[in-house]
């Protein structure tokens, strides 16, 4: 016969006394452990809509979608997928928002009857060139960068702009009226492509 090794022993002795291990699950609710790994979590506040999470995780459990013609203004869906996800963590660990965009939580009730809607999304605003219409950045994204430029913000128009605007402080009767296609078009919120464009232009 062979004797409980005395590991099993103290913990059986244990769940005597504190009582088993296992939930009392569906007749009392589950409540998970503090360490438990989770569905991760969009925050719509702290995401900047970067994609390094999209970029970052191993089995494409996160997308976005583009949307240029939203009646309310250009957008960009994140989506999570929550059947694909495999609760690594790698996307937390990533996020560039101090790992605050995205982070795993305790939830881990995640049965539907419909597999199409295991998914979640987020909206963040979404800047377009204002030459060609091509996404740039989200806004928060370009905010986000020009934080942490500082005064080096004043050396791309797309960044000055972007947050003179959020300041309310721009003149947009005046940038309209610049004419176009020339060095002045360099005042705007310009796409890698069109800044380029404008730069190397030879008109005034
Ligand atoms: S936890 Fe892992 S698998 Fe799930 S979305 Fe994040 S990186 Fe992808
Ligand atoms: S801010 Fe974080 S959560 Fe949002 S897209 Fe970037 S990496 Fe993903």
């Amino acid at each position: 016969m062979k004797y409980p090794k005395l590991r099993e022993l103290l913990e059986a002795i244990r769940a005597v006394a504190k009582g088993p291990y296992t939930s009392k699950f569906p007749k009392q609710a589950h409540v998970p452990h503090r360490n438990f790994r989770g569905q991760p979590k969009f925050d719509e506040e702290k995401c900047v809509g970067c994609l390094g999470c999209e970029e970052i995780c191993p089995v494409e459990a996160i997308d976005h979608e583009d949307v240029l013609d939203d009646p309310e203004g250009p957008k960009r869906v994140m989506i999570h997928y929550t059947d694909t996800c495999i609760f690594c963590g790698e996307c937390e660990a990533a996020c560039i928002n101090d790992h605050q965009g995205i982070k795993l939580s305790d939830e881990w009730e995640l049965s539907l009857f419909e597999r199409s809607e295991a998914y979640e999304t987020i909206e963040k605003e979404l800047v377009l060139c204002e030459m060609c219409g091509e996404p740039i950045a989200c806004k928060d994204h370009l905010l986000w960068i020009s934080d942490r430029l500082g005064e080096l913000t004043y050396s791309s128009p797309t960044l000055y702009l972007t947050r003179l605007r959020e300041l309310g402080v721009v003149d947009e009767n005046l940038l309209e009226n610049i004419p176009d296609q020339g060095r002045s078009d360099r005042v705007k919120v310009l796409c890698a492509r069109c800044r380029r464009k404008t730069t190397l232009t030879t008109e005034d």
